[in-house]
């Protein structure tokens, strides 16, 4: 995610902080500040870091119960409306992704009962007074706080935990395409709702309502995508006719390559074919335009960009597409040389060809590409 910067790592897993994180914290400072002075605004802050303590550990939560099923997680994301473990997959079985799901809200639950026990020994210390300075006392309030996570987190509705374990309690009994799309209609209903009430006054509501509907309108989406391409391979979707370049070419055979193709990015390869990065259209033309056509394609491509593997699943090649926003991604053989691009045009093809072919007879016909790998569970 662009904007974040790196906190710390723990377990292995980086703990990032977006930086609209921090206008948050000015806000929340500013409005105390106000209210009560210095002293407001720094016990203001210090509650905001606490609920955003609270809520990384349940991002924990999740993360380490996926790791149970072999599932890594490479970041954790702070973001102003709450934390985001960036999972490397969801879980295939429904009954490992529901263990997933449950963990987080799990995390809170023993947050505030651990508060609730703090408080029950607190109250026999001399001076309680001195904890009420505030009114109510730091831990009551964070008890009050998980208690609202937990609740949240409880409604039905994607991208909530409710909805996921709604989606795998369905998709214990129905095929999981099927067990999606009434969980996200579930889950818009209720979107609605909240919008309606939120339309009586309560501006929170409306922004709830609007967050949850596009949240289970996205869920719909990527497991429509999941259930047309289950099986598939990466060789069955890849480009197979494409212009490389060879690593020493110029800006300007990297013009002349663009106006002949249809291609928009190019993979850029050395002597042993290996390949060392991809040049798009977009880099080519900025470049053109700052240094000219004789600079070398090697100091304009880009070089963060990952490869797949021709028999990786479809599914899988597509979620590192999309998460490193890449405009094509290199299919490589088992010799690690390139034997396709794996491009966003090609996959909305593809999608398209299985929506309309439907049927796992057609799919088998059309798709030269080795069997789906046996299930390892009911879906
Ligand atoms: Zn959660």
């Amino acid at each position: 995610m662009r904007w974040s910067f790196h906190l710390a790592r723990i377990a292995g897993i980086d703990v990032k902080i977006h930086a609209t994180f921090f206008l948050l914290l000015a806000w929340i400072g500013w409005i105390h500040h106000r209210a009560g002075g210095l002293t407001a605004a720094i016990d203001g802050i210090i509650y905001v870091c606490l609920i955003f303590l609270c809520v990384l550990l349940h991002e924990f939560g999740h993360a380490l119960a996926a790791r149970r099923y072999g599932i890594k997680t490479p970041d954790i994301t702070l973001l102003p409306i709450g934390g985001v473990a960036r999972l490397e997959r969801m879980p295939d079985k429904p009954s490992e992704e529901m263990v997933v799901a449950v963990a987080g809200p799990i995390v809170n639950i023993v947050i505030a009962a651990a508060l609730w026990l703090l408080m029950g020994l607190t109250s026999h210390l001399p001076d309680p007074d001195l904890m009420q300075a505030t009114g109510i006392s730091l831990p009551a309030r964070l008890f009050v706080v998980n208690v609202w996570l937990v609740i949240f987190n409880a409604i039905p509705a994607f991208p909530m935990d409710g909805g996921r374990v709604l989606r795998a309690l369905l998709a214990m009994r129905m095929d999981y395409g099927r067990a999606t799309s009434i969980a996200a209609s579930v889950g818009q209903g209720i979107a609605a709702v909240f919008f309606m009430l939120g339309l009586f006054g309560n501006p929170m509501l409306l922004l709830i309502g609007v967050f949850v509907y596009f949240g289970a309108a996205n869920e719909a989406a990527f497991a429509q995508i999941k259930s047309v391409t289950t099986g598939l391979r990466v060789s069955a979707a890849m480009v197979t006719q494409f212009q490389s370049l060879p690593l020493g070419a110029t800006l300007n055979e990297a013009v002349e390559a663009l106006l002949r193709t249809s291609q928009h990015e190019f993979p850029i390869v050395d002597d042993l074919g290996k390949v060392r990065g991809i040049l798009t259209r977009n880099d080519l033309i900025a470049a053109l335009r700052k240094s000219g056509p004789g600079t070398p394609v090697a100091e304009v491509m880009r070089v963060d960009i990952p490869s797949v593997h021709h028999s990786m699943l479809f599914d899988r090649a597509f979620a590192t597409m999309q998460e490193c926003n890449c405009p094509a991604l290199p299919v490589l053989d088992s010799n690690g040389r390139l034997v396709g691009l794996f491009t966003p045009e090609n996959v909305g093809e593809m999608i398209m060809v299985q929506s309309a072919l439907g049927s796992a007879h057609a799919r088998a016909a059309i798709s030269p590409a080795p069997p789906p790998l046996p299930s390892t569970g009911p879906r």
